[in-house]
């Protein structure tokens, strides 16, 4: 579904990332994992448009992406949960969950449908419908992002870091969402972590970025057992 091919990206002067190549089968859940300033942030936003690539290098379903607006790209079906969770704080659950149906509603679609899947996959974000955003628990605040992610309606979902600063409970009964959200809707994930367990533990394969660069990958059995992962993110 995407493949990257000898991705580079620059901020200014300095390059991010150096020929970044990885690939994601559909229907699968990919992680990528490194540590603070790996670049997985940056990955990210080069393939949903927020950054622009040097060269040809981003692929979604067969065909290049690169230097296509991110509107655009959210319209082939490809949605972005950003780090720190970027909800409007002085909205409702309810508005901001309907922030990402605009299309949908410009063509007539009902959302109706969407909305209901949100609410059966989070049922607080239900009880909370008529909260502003900013009286929601940090935990809350992720599940609005990702819901809002899947009211894109997206083939893929890209995840940034959605454990940070939450519970270990918390990011459990999370993940085990995302997990669902891949099982049953078939929405295929790219997930980014510092918390390389929680991510290799739903993930099918996995890539490990140092400096910008895929230093390891396999799959996530695999990465789980090897004995850099296991020193160097799993703390064994
Ligand atoms: P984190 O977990 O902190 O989000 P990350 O793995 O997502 O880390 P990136 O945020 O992608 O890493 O950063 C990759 C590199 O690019 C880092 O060296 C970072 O300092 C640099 N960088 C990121 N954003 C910018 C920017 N706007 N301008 C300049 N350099 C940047």
């Amino acid at each position: 579904m995407l493949k990257l091919s000898g991705l580079n990206v620059f901020y200014g002067p300095i390059q991010a990332l150096h020929g970044i190549s990885l690939e994601v089968q559909a229907g699968e859940i990919a992680a990528i994992i490194g540590a603070n300033g790996a670049g997985k942030t940056t990955t990210l936003r080069a393939i949903s448009g927020l950054i622009r690539s040097r060269e040809e290098s981003i692929y979604f379903e067969g065909k290049s992406i690169d230097g296509m607006a991110a509107e655009k790209i959210v319209g082939l079906g490809i949605a972005h949960v950003p780090q720190g969770r970027r909800i409007f704080p002085g909205l409702t659950v309810a508005e901001n969950l309907n922030l990402a149906t605009a299309s949908w509603r410009k063509r007539g679609m009902s959302i109706d449908g969407d909305l209901a899947r949100v609410y059966e996959l989070f049922p607080v974000l239900k009880q909370r419908e008529k909260q502003l955003g900013w009286s929601l628990s940090g935990g809350e605040q992720q599940m609005l992002a990702v819901g809002r992610g899947i009211m894109a309606r997206p083939k893929l979902l890209l995840l940034d870091e959605p454990s940070l600063g939450l519970a270990p409970k918390v990011v459990e009964e999370l993940f085990e969402t995302i997990k669902q959200i891949n099982r049953e809707d078939g929405t295929t994930i790219l997930v980014v972590e510092q918390n390389a367990f929680m991510a290799l533990s739903i993930a099918d394969h996995g890539y490990v970025l140092e400096m910008g660069e895929v230093v390891l990958r396999g799959s996530a059995s695999e990465l789980m057992t090897n004995d850099l992962v296991k020193s160097a993110y799993l703390g064994e």
